[in-house]
């Protein structure tokens, strides 16, 4: 890898780009977790201290529209986490209120050595997620004009070839910010040489979103423990009754050819053994523990049960390392975060080097009260190390080490 890093770099009175990942859950204008906001401090003060002006890109949410106008008004905006990175940093943050144009200039225009500003949602230009290559390259001409250098350090972003993650770096010196390094790091022991037992703990929505993660574990995994949504289409390959829970059903014969390829190389693949079957999504819903062999056909499935918790903190208590993506079931809903915890309780009593992926897993994790030090590392990027630990090319890294 030669990827340059920051302490490489002079920044002293230099204009730098920062591309930081900044996408944090909201409620209404409110943040719900500062989690990637924190992450993403190290870099800045960093920069900061050292005399740089920093001008920080960085998107929120997926802002729909045709133009810049519309977007722009339906948000959602980065000005409350702006505000908060403020409170974290303990010093004034300026606010441009678009991305590329008036405001942006003249922000830029008013720093100082040392300053550090935010530009509006990166995300309401179209041209930061165009499949256009020409497009993307104008936006990212717009953005080069405000700085001498380009650090990308929001890995959450990395698996995109948008504007500000691979066409702007492109255009200008740049380096790998610190976030970009120790998550790469951590990715790479992951998938170089795991110590095992190598123990892998799947939850989440969709299997769709991690098959491809699961097939390219399969070579260094002992163990891939699956629960949460994706269990059920699991469960229904294996011939069960999931009733109303969610369920892909065109991606069964993959499954199907997974559990198989699982066998074929002795992977220990482990299923839920019982459920909490709710009535209906809801966080008041009536629920009782159900065996998967008896789940009833008008009930949905929330939560692991009992034995599924103790099944999987056994198969992880001897793990040497182990990576989890995927709340275990309806976190969200207290009464349906008892499985999510225990295995996250379970997690942090491995002696061992243990990652949490994932944008939920990670919220999660933060939600019920875990401290982030239980964990060997808490990685900010849920696409994106998704992607990494599937052996793909991530233009946003490959970009840095050109
Ligand atoms: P991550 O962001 O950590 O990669 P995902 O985005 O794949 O995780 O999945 C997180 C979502 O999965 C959460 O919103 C959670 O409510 C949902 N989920 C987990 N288990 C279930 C289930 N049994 N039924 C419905 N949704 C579930
Ligand atoms: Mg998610």
């Amino acid at each position: 890898m030669a990827m340059r890093s920051l302490d490489d770099l002079d920044v002293s009175g230099v204009t730098v780009l920062l591309r930081a990942d900044l996408n944090v859950p909201l409620d209404g204008a409110a943040i719900t977790d500062d989690g990637r906001i924190r992450a993403s401090l190290p870099v800045i003060e960093k920069l900061s201290a050292r005399g740089a002006k920093v001008i920080i890109l960085a998107h929120l949410g997926r802002p729909k529209g045709g133009d810049y106008a519309e977007r722009a008004e339906g948000g959602p905006s980065l000005a409350p986490v702006a505000a908060r990175l403020s409170e974290l940093l303990g010093k004034p943050v300026a606010f441009a209120t678009d991305v590329a144009g008036e405001s942006a200039a003249a922000t830029v225009a008013g720093l100082a050595d040392g300053d550090v500003a935010v530009l509006e949602n990166v995300r309401f230009e179209p041209a930061e997620t165009s499949k256009d290559d020409s497009a993307r390259l104008e936006l990212a001409r717009r953005l080069a004009v405000f700085g001498d250098l380009y650090v990308g350090d929001g890995f959450g972003a990395v698996h995109r070839k948008h504007a500000s993650v691979y066409d702007l770096p492109l255009l200008l010196p740049h380096a790998a910010g610190d976030l970009v390094w120790a998550e790469v790091d951590v990715l790479s022991r992951l998938t170089s040489s795991p110590e095992a037992p190598f123990v892998v703990v799947l939850g989440g929505a969709k299997p769709s979103d991690k098959l491809g993660v699961i097939a390219n574990l399969l070579d260094r995994a002992d163990r891939i423990l699956i629960g949460g949504g994706m269990s059920y289409t699991f469960l229904a390959a294996q011939g069960y009754e999931v009733g109303k829970s969610l369920l892909e059903a065109d991606k069964i014969s993959a499954v199907t050819e997974i559990i198989a390829e699982a066998e074929r190389r002795e992977v220990d693949l482990v299923l839920p053994v019982d459920l909490v079957a709710a009535t209906n999504f809801a966080p008041d819903a009536d629920h009782d523990v159900v065996q998967v062999k008896e789940f009833p056909a008008d009930r949905e499935g929330v939560d692991i049960g009992p034995a599924t918790r103790e099944l999987f903190a056994d198969k992880l208590a001897d793990a040497s390392t182990v990576f989890w993506n995927g709340p275990l079931g309806v976190f969200e809903f207290p009464a349906f975060a008892v499985g999510t915890r225990a295995v996250a309780d379970a997690i942090t009593r491995v002696d061992g080097f243990t990652v949490v992926g994932g944008g939920d897993s990670a919220a999660a994790v933060r939600a019920l009260g875990f401290e982030e030090s239980a964990f060997g590392h808490i990685s900010t990027g849920g696409g994106a190390s998704l992607e990494y630990l599937e052996g793909k090319d991530l233009p946003g890294i490959s970009v840095l080490e050109g």
